[in-house]
């Protein structure tokens, strides 16, 4: 279920040199069409469906959709960003709309940092960054009563 734009609803990021949805695929799909001004998924069958290019799309351009012989057209998924959550918007065949609330990371863009409770570990060591030296695998398994 690849990711699909929009055509009308894209506006190229405003003509910014790296769109939003440039930036943010892991797998490096989204190009944007210069002329028209308009992304589209380079290479469908490659994506991960992993929603981050909806999530990020500033016009609710992109859509993570099922092909139609295999999944009727008529739904859909929209989530809409917050400061503090994401609120998705669940279209059933039906019309049955359903939405869900949830929090978010809220850590400033570019300040992560996936190697702080790493601090003191020896990052070239053949070892699991979670095994000491003895073989134990931290954190420790529950002991069993
Ligand atoms: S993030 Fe949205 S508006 Fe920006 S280029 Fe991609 S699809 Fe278009
Ligand atoms: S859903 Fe994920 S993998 Fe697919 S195009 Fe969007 S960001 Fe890339």
């Amino acid at each position: 279920m690849p990711s699909f734009v929009i055509q009308e609803k894209c506006d190229g990021c405003k003509g910014g040199e790296k769109t939003a949805c440039m930036y943010i695929c892991p797998n490096d799909l989204m190009v944007l069409d210069p002329n028209a001004m308009k992304a589209y998924n380079q290479e469908p069958d490659q994506c991960w469906e992993c929603f981050s290019c909806v999530k990020i799309c500033p016009t609710q351009a992109i859509e993570v959709r099922g092909y139609s012989d295999f999944v009727p057209l008529g739904s859909s998924i929209m989530p809409m960003m917050g400061t503090e959550d994401v609120m998705w918007t669940c279209k059933f065949r039906n019309g049955l709309v359903k939405r869900f609330k949830f929090p978010i990371r809220t850590t400033p863009e570019g300040e992560a940092n996936a190697y702080k409770d790493l601090k003191g570990k020896d990052l070239d060591s053949p070892l699991l960054s979670t095994e000491e030296a003895d073989g134990r695998v931290l954190p420790k398994p529950l002991a069993l009563a």
